[in-house]
């Protein structure tokens, strides 16, 4: 959905707003832990507008003043996830040296940015907004997350970016025939030297293309589409991306909006590690963009010629995935050589399968049957002395399978209890490799 990130320096009301917008009432429930997550994200709402909100508040523990490289990190992140940017401001305080670093981030972002004038109750912000005129971000809406003044403007402005909120209802439903006639999308993504190009080539059986950094290659034209074993697959190619960019721009690393273009593109993502350092910092950030983009999920391990053959060790490989990426238990994980031809085979069958379970829709009589048995053997928590009454769910829609959950009180179902919900839903329909998504919705 149109995603909007809240950025600003720390202390100027970035959560304040963005529990005023996302409320209690609809809470968007992820089985995440939040390893390697430090943002939130919530669904807003602003009257009849929807949007997702991505909050950077987590970040605030950085020294008084300062842009830690962590900050920086997670608020380019966020910005490369959002559609528009509320630029968050302290109207009381005025400018200072940190907002017109983080401003900087919101103008070079090159997307709808609201400048927000922040804490301007009663007339208290009136001389810090017109100093945020020299921010060069537009008009300031002088707002007060705290006591809910100017949400009229603030949706008046809203509501010129978000386009009206889609029905997925009416969403077009491809028949299985239509679905098994077209290539399934594929992005192979991971960190530079993982291996990618080897096996795409691989794949092409020629090498072309990916090894040489062909001028005038558009970013939009790197898919490559290849028939194997008489199914269609169109290959989403991150590593032309980079090679492309690192000429241009000297990057060393695969840039968050490269991959999340790759993530977007896919229907499945295949996230390739380096057998000898796999699951780094960076594989799990790109394990979390694609579980946020709701995308079905295969881990290639690479360069499995490499290692010592030694017992156990594929089953070594799946307690160490379902550690570090408990948000996509149970992703299949195959052991792969690009450079030899190794384990392609079950890495396409790999793909034709998770395909499938993230295009899954579980019968309504199985889902009642199951529901029913997971809150008698696991009850939800009483608050306040009075049990919580889980009504009923339904899958609203797949692609990744998503469900609603009606209830009494959404605001006071803990996390951990939709984890177990989760979990459980995942084992009982052998889910595994694709995101669940539970929503919460009170019963009117
Ligand atoms: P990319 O950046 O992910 O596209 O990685 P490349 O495909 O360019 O590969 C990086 C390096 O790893 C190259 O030197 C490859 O020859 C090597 N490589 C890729 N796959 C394998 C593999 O399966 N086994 C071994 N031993 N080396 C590999």
């Amino acid at each position: 959905s149109f995603t909007i990130a809240i950025i600003g320096r720390p202390n100027v009301g970035k959560s304040t707003l963005f529990n005023r917008l996302v409320g209690q009432k609809l809470a968007l429930v992820d089985d995440m832990p939040g390893v390697t997550r430090d943002r939130r994200e919530g669904e807003a709402k602003l009257h009849d507008l929807s949007f997702t909100i991505i909050d950077t508040a987590g970040l605030d523990e950085g020294p008084k003043g300062s842009l830690t490289a962590r900050m920086q990190e997670q608020t380019e992140t966020a910005i490369a996830l959002a559609d528009a940017l509320f630029f968050v401001i302290d109207a009381r305080i005025g400018l200072t040296p940190a907002d017109r670093a983080f401003a900087d981030f919101a103008r070079r972002a090159d997307k709808p940015v609201l400048l927000l004038a922040n804490k301007s109750e009663g007339k208290h912000g009136e001389l810090g907004a017109m100093e945020s005129y020299a921010l060069g971000l537009g008009d300031p809406i002088q707002i007060s997350a705290e006591h809910g003044e100017g949400m009229g403007e603030l949706y008046d402005a809203v509501s010129k970016l978000v386009p009206p909120t889609e029905d997925e209802d009416e969403e077009h439903e491809e028949t299985d025939e239509e679905r098994a006639a077209r290539p399934i999308r594929v992005a192979i993504v991971g960190r530079p030297n993982a291996g990618k190009s080897t096996l795409i080539n691989h794949l092409l059986g020629e090498e072309r293309l990916l090894t040489s950094p062909e001028a005038g290659t558009t970013r939009d034209s790197i898919a490559v589409e290849i028939e194997y074993k008489g199914r269609g697959f169109r290959i989403f190619d991150t590593a032309g991306l980079r090679r492309r960019s690192r000429i241009e721009e000297k990057l060393e690393k695969l840039s968050v909006a490269d991959a999340l273009r790759a993530v977007r593109f896919a229907e499945v993502v295949v996230l390739m590690m380096d057998a000898q350092n796999r699951f780094e910092e960076q594989d799990l950030r790109i394990a979390d963009l694609i579980e946020r983009e709701g995308r079905a999920l295969v881990i290639a391990v690479n360069k499995w010629d490499l290692m010592e053959a030694q017992p156990g060790q594929i089953a070594g490989l799946r307690r160490d995935a379902d550690h570090w990426l408990p948000q996509v238990a149970g992703a299949p994980i195959v052991a792969v050589s690009g450079l030899m031809g190794e384990g392609i085979d079950r890495l396409m069958q790999a793909i034709v399968q998770s395909y499938a379970v993230w295009n899954r829709r579980v019968p309504t009589a199985a889902l009642n049957r199951w529901f029913e048995g997971a809150i008698a053997n696991n009850p939800p928590p009483a608050v306040s002395g009075r049990r919580l009454k889980l009504n009923y769910i339904t899958q609203t829609k797949a692609r990744p399978p998503s469900f609603v959950l009606f209830c009494s009180r959404a605001d006071a179902i803990p996390q951990s209890y939709l984890r177990y919900l989760v979990n459980s839903m995942r084992e009982t329909f052998e889910l595994p490799g694709t995101p669940v998504r539970i929503t919460l919705r009170e019963k009117a």
